[in-house]
């Protein structure tokens, strides 16, 4: 049998396919149907409103939210914040304007790493050419 530190609270636990200790995953689970419990009742609640009603964090309802345990399709206000800059968003990870700096800054990125080896094989050239020159001489 593994044994790991469970994440969450630090405690040695069994490793299995679970990525915490059943302590924390029995804590989480009461999370799950508290924050789920108030959605059900309050239908038009943000998400700042179930943590605050609940108790539970932003950052664990958003990740009940991404795993798809939390639908936010029944739940018209019910949005989380973006990986990034943390503005409201109701899909994806990222909002659409840190998307956009992404994908500009992953481009650029490239074009760099392009030039970067055109000048590696300019100067591959360079030196190929030196020394075909030492040769003649
Ligand atoms: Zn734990
Ligand atoms: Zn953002």
């Amino acid at each position: 049998m593994n044994l790991g530190n469970c994440p969450k609270c630090g405690r040695l636990y069994a490793l299995n396919f679970q990525e915490m200790c059943s302590d924390c995953l029995k804590n989480i689970e009461a999370e799950y149907q508290e924050c789920a419990q108030f959605l059900r009742e309050t239908k038009g609640a943000t998400i700042h409103e179930v943590a605050e009603a609940t108790g539970v964090s932003i950052r664990q309802i958003t990740k009940f939210i991404r795993e798809g345990r939390i639908s936010i399709a029944n739940a018209p206000n019910l949005s989380y914040p973006c990986e990034v800059c943390g503005t409201l968003i109701r899909e994806s990870n990222m909002c659409e304007s840190c998307r956009t700096r992404l994908t500009k800054e992953l481009r650029s990125v490239a074009s760099d790493g392009q030039s970067g080896n055109d000048a590696f094989n300019k100067k591959e050239d360079y030196t190929y050419k030196a020394v075909d020159k030492l040769r003649k001489y």
